[in-house]
């Protein structure tokens, strides 16, 4: 069908009745929405960033683990036991 544009009149051809506005004008529309977000969101404040460290655990050695048993005199399935096999690491991501 044939209408006019709401806002600047200009007749478009076969369009759907729903259709509003000339491509033109859609587009300025659309800059229009997307500037009044930007205006409404410019002074929100920035996202906190990610932190870039990671804490993960990480399995010390064996032999690590059998030394610091012995050094703690205990078996070294009450060190594992405990979680002391296990150290805290932060990494860099
Ligand atoms: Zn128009």
């Amino acid at each position: 069908m044939t209408k006019k544009c709401a806002q600047c009149g200009e007749e478009m051809h076969n369009v759907y009745p729903s259709k509003r506005y000339c491509p033109r004008c859609m587009k300025e529309r659309a800059n229009e929405i997307s500037r009044a977000y930007y205006e409404k969101h410019k002074n929100d404040k920035p996202k906190p960033e990610r932190p870039k460290r990671r804490k993960i655990y990480k399995k010390k050695s064996l032999s690590r683990c059998a030394l610091e048993a012995y050094m703690l005199n205990m078996s070294y399935g009450n060190y594992v036991a405990q979680g002391l096999d296990k150290e805290e690491v932060d990494i860099e991501l």
